[in-house]
C-alpha cells in the first residue's frame, strides 16, 4: 500500500522526500505519514491545543481515563501528560509517546496504553531562534517571553540542543484518589550535565488553570531517548527554540463514573502550583 503511495507520486516530490528522508534519518514511509496525519488533522483554519481532559480531575486524584494513546495521537504529534495511575510523565515527539517513568527511565507506549491527562498538537513552528548562550530555567522563560507575542495566548514549545544542565522529576505510580499535591511531594528527581536533548510543553494563560497547568509546563527528553521527566531546572548551552501559537482550544470530557460525579468546587490553584512548578 506504502509502495503504491510512492508510486503515484511525481518524481519531484519523490525526490524531495528523499533528501528530507536524507537529512532526518527518518524513513520516507513515517515522514508521509507524519505529514499526512497533519494534513488530514486540520479540521479549521488555526491551530489547536488538544487537551484530552481538564487538569482539575488530575489535580483532584482521577488518575484513571479510559482515553487511549492512539486517539491521542489522532488530535497531535507534540506535546506531553501523564498516564493511568499517574505512573510516569509522558512526552510526545514527532507522533512517538514516550513514557518517563520514576525509575529515571524512558519507554516508549504503545497505542492501547492508557492516559487521564494529555496535551497535544500538530507541531508546525511559526518562530525559530537559535541561542547560543547559558540561561537558567527563570533566563529561560524571560527570552521565551520577548519570543511570544501575548501571554493571553497560548503557545506549543520545543527546545532542542544541549543543555550544561537539566534537573526533571517523574511522578511515581498512584492507586487514584491521593491528591495530587501529596504524590507530588515524594516524587524522585533527576539530575543530568552536559545532555542532549528536547524540551517540549506549553505556555498557556492563568485564566487555564483549571484546565490545563498554567504558565510554562516542559518535558524533556534525552536525544539517546533513555532518560527524561517534568522539566524543574535547566542551564541552556546551545539551543534551537522554536514557537507555534495556538489560537484554539479543544477540551475533551471524560465519560468515566469517577469524572461524571465528582465535585470541583475547590480552588485548586494553590494544589496545581505546588505539585507543577
Ligand atoms: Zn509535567
Amino acid at each position: 500500500m506504502v509502495s503504491d503511495l510512492f508510486a503515484a507520486l511525481p518524481d519531484s516530490l519523490r525526490q524531495s522526500l528523499a533528501l528530507r528522508a536524507q537529512a532526518t534519518g527518518e524513513s520516507p514511509a513515517l515522514i508521509l505519514e507524519q505529514m499526512l496525519r497533519r494534513g488530514l488533522a486540520v479540521k479549521a483554519d488555526s491551530p489547536s491545543l488538544y487537551v484530552s481532559a481538564p487538569v482539575n480531575a488530575l489535580v483532584e486524584g482521577i488518575y484513571e481515563e479510559n482515553t487511549q494513546i492512539s486517539e491521542i495521537l489522532e488530535h497531535g504529534d507534540f506535546g506531553l501528560g501523564t498516564f493511568n495511575q499517574l505512573d510516569g510523565e509522558m512526552v510526545v515527539l514527532d507522533g512517538k509517546v514516550f513514557q518517563l517513568k520514576s525509575d529515571g527511565q524512558a519507554y516508549a507506549v504503545e497505542p492501547t496504553v492508557h492516559t487521564p491527562f494529555a496535551c497535544v498538537t500538530f507541531f508546525t513552528p511559526n518562530s525559530e531562534e537559535l541561542i547560543e548562550q547559558e540561561l537558567d530555567f527563570k533566563q529561560l522563560t524571560e527570552l521565551l517571553e520577548r519570543m511570544i507575542p501575548s501571554l493571553n495566548m497560548i503557545y506549543a514549545i520545543r527546545i532542542e540542543g544541549h543543555f550544561s544542565y537539566v534537573k526533571t522529576r517523574s511522578v511515581p505510580r498512584q492507586e487514584s484518589y491521593r491528591p495530587l499535591v501529596e504524590v507530588a511531594r515524594e516524587q524522585p528527581e533527576f539530575e543530568f550535565e552536559q545532555i542532549e536533548g528536547v524540551m517540549a510543553g506549553y505556555w498557556t494563560p492563568s485564566f487555564m488553570e483549571s484546565l490545563t497547568v498554567p504558565g510554562y509546563h516542559l518535558h524533556f527528553l534525552t536525544a539517546d531517548h533513555q532518560h527524561g521527566g517534568h522539566l524543574l531546572a535547566c542551564k541552556t548551552r546551545s539551543i534551537r527554540i522554536g514557537i507555534q501559537q495556538l489560537s484554539r482550544l479543544e477540551v475533551g470530557l471524560p465519560m468515566t463514573l469517577d469524572y461524571l460525579t465528582a465535585e470541583f468546587t475547590r480552588d485548586l490553584n494553590q494544589d496545581l502550583q505546588e505539585a507543577e512548578h
